[in-house]
């Protein structure tokens, strides 16, 4: 049995926008607290590019015109803010990612989604995009509601190990991602990882993280998966 676990936002959800916004409202609450403080929002375009650079929020803080004393505020409050109501209405689908996973359905392929989403943010973008079709309750993988999450590099691979323990034994396994916690996930337990560059990463950044491949999106990752099981099937 081939086997794919795919992380959730970055190949299947564009969140740019939630955390642009959540760049402008963090930005406005710091950044006017003096009368003569010139901020400067940065485009969207570029806060982005700067994200998937891996810029820090502080850095992004104090190129928009904080001080730093602002700025360790400014990330304090987008930490609190990113991940909560109504910022994630913001999230849209990733072009192509619906059309990649109904050609995945079509395969005898066993398909898990691993996300360091929580139970209640995960089922509230499967409602909005109606996602959830794609992955019954035993192949979702997500933090509890109550999790306490410490850094998504050591929490993404806990979360791998407890799904390696869970399901059947799969004969390949891939997983498909856009950050280093993904590709750490997947190199700590052996399993070959493709990353996606519609993520929040920079080509240039998943390099350094070394994954066995990086790839456009999900479709293309799908292909490669695809194309390397029928090549396997051969060899036997
Ligand atoms: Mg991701």
């Amino acid at each position: 049995m081939l086997r794919i676990f795919t992380d959730f936002d970055g190949p299947i959800v564009d969140v740019s926008e939630r955390y642009y916004r959540v760049y402008e409202y963090c930005l406005k609450q710091i950044g006017t607290q003096y009368a003569n403080q010139k901020i400067h929002f940065l485009p969207k375009e570029k806060f982005w590019l700067m994200k998937r650079d891996r810029v820090s929020e502080q850095q992004i803080g104090m190129i928009s015109g904080l001080n730093k004393e602002q700025a360790v505020e400014f990330a304090n409050l987008r930490k609190k803010t990113v991940h909560t109501q109504p910022y994630f209405e913001y999230d849209s689908l990733a072009p192509g990612a619906v059309e990649a996973l109904t050609r995945l359905k079509k395969q005898n392929i066993d398909l898990a989604v691993m996300t360091m989403r929580r139970v209640s943010e995960l089922d509230f973008a499967f409602a909005q995009h109606n996602l959830g079709r794609f992955f019954p309750e035993n192949r979702c993988y997500c933090l509890s509601n109550d999790y306490i999450k410490t850094r998504d590099v050591d929490d993404k691979p806990l979360l791998m190990q407890r799904a390696l323990e869970e399901l059947p034994r799969a004969t390949d396994t891939w997983m498909i991602g856009d950050t280093e916690a993904d590709i750490a996930a997947a190199k700590k337990h052996g399993i070959k990882v493709i990353a996606v560059e519609c993520g929040i990463r920079s080509r240039t950044q998943l390099e350094s993280f070394q994954p066995d491949l990086i790839v456009k999106d999900l479709s293309a990752a799908i292909d490669v998966v695809l194309e390397n099981s029928k090549s396997l099937a051969l060899s036997y």
